[in-house]
């Protein structure tokens, strides 16, 4: 008899036959507008995709509420986070807690006055995590992360000291897109030689418009002792 293809998760990294192996979106493929090619995914186990279903939506519906006149942010806005709160109680009573209203950047200058969707800064890291393994996954697929720290920073790009800080670090990174304004990233990832699955670094811009107003985040991982050390220090999970 033959033997069951096996294949890894890359997030709980066990083995499992390849049938019931699926393709999990990260960045989550619910944010981007229809026909945008190349969406980046990995292959992950079900229970570790589903986990994150509702994660997704809600991490769509606030990405879609960030200050940027990026047109795909609004076509998202208009016809997939407004439909979602309409139609899903669940996701409705889920972020019902974390809702304010604030100023919306409609594009074009347009500004309302609309609910705005907190997402809670634990899940934030838990999503970064999983951005950036899928990341590593599919662009440095030798790296072994099981072992790394994640540091994950949110860069806020109106301020004149992040963005001076955005610009710095990635100057040396490599950039790469999917959808000219959905999702733009800067890698570099230290995986060669004598210090080989050393580190990473990442920018992660969600909705860019012609201003590089968007979504930002860092993300920072090594599995060097001296890093965690530190990170333990800053009171990071
Ligand atoms: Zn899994």
């Amino acid at each position: 008899m033959k033997k069951p293809q096996k294949e890894r998760c890359y997030l709980c990294l066990k083995e499992f036959d390849t049938k019931v192996m699926t393709d999990d979106h990260a960045p989550p493929k619910c944010i981007y507008p229809p026909g945008t090619p190349d969406r980046i995914y990995a292959r992950a186990c079900g229970p570790c995709n589903r986990s994150f279903m509702d994660d997704d939506n809600e991490f769509r519906n606030w990405l879609s509420t960030v200050a940027s006149s990026s047109k795909s942010k609004k076509w998202i806005f208009d016809n997939k986070t407004v439909s979602s709160l309409k139609k899903d109680k669940r996701l409705l009573h889920n972020i019902q807690s974390r809702l304010s209203v604030g100023d919306v950047d409609l594009g074009g200058g347009e500004i309302a006055r609309l609910p705005k969707c907190g997402y809670p800064a634990d899940r934030t890291q838990a999503m970064f995590r999983r951005i950036t393994k899928c990341l590593l996954t599919r662009f440095y697929p030798s790296y072994d992360y099981s072992n790394d720290a994640f540091l994950i920073g949110h860069m806020l790009l109106e301020e004149p000291q992040h963005r001076f800080a955005f610009w710095q670090t990635i100057a040396p990174l490599l950039i790469d897109h999917r959808g000219e304004d959905v999702f733009v990233f800067w890698r570099g990832v230290v995986d060669d030689g004598a210090v080989k699955n050393l580190a990473g670094v990442w920018v992660l811009l969600f909705y860019p418009d012609a201003d590089l107003k968007g979504a930002c985040f860092s993300v920072i991982h090594s599995h060097h002792q001296l890093f965690k050390t530190r990170l333990v220090t800053r009171g990071a999970p």
